[in-house]
């Protein structure tokens, strides 16, 4: 297949799939089956979040484990902020899931008899995580998705998706620059926005580099629905070498036994919940921001983990990658920017509330995690979503050729990535509360003309990255100040309590407004509309 560039500059295919991480890939070898699918994605195939996944895929499929009971540990993390229903069907389809990574020979760790070796994660009530080179889940998964790309699926690597093509309210495909700088046009029945998340937005972070929330951001320029954005999850287990972020440590070593601990030894997990270390990761990382924030230094004590180096490679090479001693058995550790429970609103088909376009993967916002996911269950959704994505995808066949007005976009002054980094951090970080969040509002208000102007197409790729890191920022800041309450990953000092009333609620962006809306949610808990200060 012809690919895009000076002389083709427009390229029109069936489907086309912004992103080429787990959700990305899985949907495009589903629905290559009969339809015409075009890749694009930013950087090279596969890299992304899912290839660094660490702990595994929580799936309820062992003998003496029950759908009912991951169904309730999921709500139970997600602080009544989930949607039910679509978290039952998401998880109910582990069966297919793995029956589909066992047909891919996705190499899960067995024992000497080949049983399945399941680890316990936080918050899971079962030994439910299906795993792969101990800790290197993520890589051998992607490996066999990557092998089972066919020439039939046309892939465009070093494609940066700038903007979704709307014909008035449908989407017909999607713009943006190829390897060469080159804008390109992509017309397509159904484009499915498979982008990945945004911890990028932070310095600290587990996230890949390509995790700069760029779907998201696109989808909102085109007026479709965002919710729930105000949910960023931190996990506290972030390796920390020399001031700077070096790599996750996966929940799992918690699992095995692992405590997190002050400089003289105390395990600060003690007392503060009745799941100790394994509690959910909001509660555990906001303990681990508050001993920092008293000046104190936190380590994760992996004294009591056995054979850690061998199940644990990739945490032990990342360690001593960054001069840390793993056979003290004290890895230094901070929260960091992890996962985005909320993003472009979906139903379990990936539906959106625009025509022609669907989200799956952590781009979207199906409800499954609610407040705050639990561990292991990322994947499950990007994986489940996109099978239910490709099995109801309508079929559209026409697809319009449209010629839209651009627009200049400004640049004016913005600012470097790294200020805004460091800006979400010191004021829309672990913990948030009003001062700082108006502090942070008020510094991208003084970029509005930057973040809010339409045109990208005069950008090149670090700009485009940049203006769409801070329409998210203002998404997430915004919403935070909005919601009055603490709820999950979603914690204020000034609302330090849970409000009953705002468990059916959540808040909403749509139709490219700057400022949110709050919508009830039926399928969620009762409560009574919350008043917005
Ligand atoms: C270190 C780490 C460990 C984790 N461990 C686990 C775990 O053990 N279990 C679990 O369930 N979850 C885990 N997660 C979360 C999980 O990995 C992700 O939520 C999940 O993989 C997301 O998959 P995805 O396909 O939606 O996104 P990604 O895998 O991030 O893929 C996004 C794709 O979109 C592309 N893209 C982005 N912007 C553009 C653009 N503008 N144009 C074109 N392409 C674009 C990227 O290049 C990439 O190919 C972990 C995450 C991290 C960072």
């Amino acid at each position: 297949m012809r690919g895009c560039s000076m002389e083709n500059p427009r390229i029109t295919t069936d489907i086309v799939i912004i992103g080429s991480g787990m959700a990305g890939l899985i949907a495009a070898l589903q629905l290559s089956q009969t339809r015409k699918v075009t890749i694009v994605t930013k950087t090279s195939i596969g890299a992304g979040n899912s290839e660094k996944a660490q702990g595994g895929i929580a799936a309820a499929i062992s003998a003496n484990d029950s759908f009912y009971d991951h169904i309730q540990d999921t709500l139970a993390a997600g602080y009544g902020h989930n949607n039910e229903r679509v978290a039952k069907k998401l998880i109910e389809q582990a069966a297919p899931v793995m029956s589909a990574f066992f047909d891919w020979n996705t190499p899960f760790d067995r024992d000497d008899k080949g049983v399945f070796q399941l680890a316990k994660e936080g918050a899971h009530s079962r030994r439910r995580i299906f795993h792969a080179g101990g800790d290197a889940t993520g890589f051998y998964m992607m490996k066999q998705l990557k092998k089972h790309v066919a020439e039939n699926i046309q892939v465009l690597e070093h494609f940066m998706a700038y903007d979704l093509l709307m014909a008035k309210d449908r989407c017909i495909g999607v713009m943006g620059k190829n390897k060469e700088n080159q804008l390109c046009k992509i017309y397509a029945g159904a484009t499915v926005i498979a982008s990945g998340g945004c911890g990028q937005l932070y310095p600290v972070t587990s996230n890949a580099e390509e995790a700069t929330s760029d779907g998201m951001a696109m989808a909102f320029r085109a007026g479709v629905r965002l919710k729930d954005m105000e949910f960023m999850q931190f996990h506290p287990t972030m390796l920390f070498s020399n001031g700077r972020g070096a790599g996750l440590v996966s929940e799992a070593v918690r699992g095995e036994g692992g405590i997190l601990v002050d400089e003289a030894g105390n395990a600060i997990m003690k007392n503060r919940h009745p799941l100790e270390d394994l509690a959910p990761r909001s509660v555990v990382s906001n303990a681990v921001f508050e001993h920092l924030q008293a000046g104190k230094e936190i380590y994760l004590s992996t004294q009591k983990v056995s054979e850690f180096t061998k199940k644990f490679p990739t945490v032990a090479d990342n360690a001593l990658a960054h001069g840390i001693d793993v056979t003290k058995g004290f890895l230094p550790v901070r929260p960091g920017a992890h996962f985005m429970m909320g993003g472009i609103e979906t139903n379990e088909w990936g539906r959106t509330n625009k025509n022609g376009v669907y989200a799956i993967g952590e781009a979207a916002c199906t409800g499954m995690h609610g407040a705050n996911r639990l561990a292991s269950n990322s994947l499950l959704e990007a994986a489940a979503g996109a099978l239910l994505l490709a099995q109801h995808l309508p079929w559209q066949e026409q697809v319009t050729l449209w010629e839209e007005q651009e627009e200049a976009c400004d640049i004016g002054n913005s600012p470097e990535i790294q200020a805004l980094q460091e800006n979400m951090d010191q004021w829309a970080g672990v913990v948030k509360e009003e001062t700082n969040l108006l502090k942070m509002r008020e510094w991208l208000k003084s970029y509005n003309h930057f973040i809010f102007s339409k045109g990208s197409s005069v950008l090149i790729k670090k700009d485009m990255t940049l203006k769409n890191m801070m329409t998210t920022a203002w998404l997430i800041t915004n919403g935070a100040l909005v919601r009055t309450e603490s709820r999950g990953a979603h914690i204020r000092t000034d609302y330090s309590d849970e409000e009953p009333e705002w468990v059916r609620y959540a808040v909403c962006w749509e139709n490219e407004k700057t400022e949110p809306v709050i919508r009830l949610n039926q399928e969620r808990g009762s409560g009574h509309e919350p008043a917005i200060s």
